[in-house]
């Protein structure tokens, strides 16, 4: 692939007004990684690290709007996709991905805060599954996020995670990667899993740390390394180095 002068990750995400996660997190994380970002935004959000008391959703034309702006304006590489709010904001940024079948799309399916405020309404995880997954070249679900796509009671381990990403791969993905950082045991084990491909196993040392916005920072450093033209599984493991360097950091 030939390298580009200017590469661009399009942000299609919410407002942490806390700056602990959202577009905050993302840009940042992109920027260290030598990439430049542009912008769509879904929602503005007022928050504290605690809590989550209030949500603004934009409305989809602004979204796809500032999304074709975007692509019209900047060499956009990849587009990572967070927070998304409503089904419609949800439609809205499929129909963009059609456009531009050739951006590869990462997608963090943000569904809750850690708070438990939900960040996309009930009714549209149908629609994002239907409509906006089978477009994305990956999509990052934490164990929870796994378990509530699938429709299953609760977060399985790591054999039924496996065997759920394997439900959703067959009917709704391109790609999975199963975060395991809410799972416990000395790894954290992240799994990409691909159709008619052997699961790749990415394990990190579990850290005594905790911090917000793990998985839009995680979702955002392998979105930087595929805009530099990084092959998907190199760029997972450099985003995977990046969220433990980053909780290294914070750990105590
Ligand atoms: N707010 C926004 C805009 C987000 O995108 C996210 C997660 O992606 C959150 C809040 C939740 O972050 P956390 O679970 O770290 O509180």
């Amino acid at each position: 692939m030939a390298l580009r002068r200017n590469p661009h990750v399009l942000v299609v995400g919410g407002s942490d007004s806390s700056g602990g996660a959202g577009i905050a997190r993302d840009i940042e994380t992109i920027s260290s990684i030598g990439v430049r970002s542009c912008l769509a935004v879904t929602a503005l959000t007022v928050q504290t690290h605690e809590s989550v008391t209030e949500i603004h959703h934009s409305p989809p034309s602004l979204v796809a709007g500032q999304m074709r702006a975007a692509l019209q304006t900047d060499d956009v590489a990849a587009i990572k996709i967070g927070m998304l709010a409503t089904a419609e904001n949800v439609v809205a940024v499929a129909a963009v991905l059609r456009e531009n079948p050739h951006v590869p799309a990462i997608l963090d399916p943000v569904l809750a805060s850690t708070s438990g405020r939900a960040l996309l309404e009930a009714g549209a995880i149908e629609v994002m599954k239907r409509d906006l997954m089978p477009l994305c070249s990956l999509v990052t679900p934490n164990g929870f996020e796994l378990a509530l796509l699938v429709g299953a009671e609760r977060m399985a381990d790591e054999d039924g995670a496996v065997r759920q990403g394997r439900e959703l791969l067959a009917a709704n993905a391109q790609a999975l990667l199963i975060k395991g950082g809410h799972a416990s045991g000395p790894q954290s084990t992240d799994i990409l899993l691909r159709r008619n491909q052997q699961p790749v196993r990415f394990d990190a040392p579990r850290l005594a740390a905790s911090m917000r916005g793990t998985g839009c920072i995680l979702a955002s450093a392998i979105a930087a390394h595929l805009a530099k033209a990084g092959p998907l599984e190199d760029s997972v493991r450099k985003g995977k180095l990046f969220v433990f360097e980053k909780l290294q950091k914070t750990s105590p």
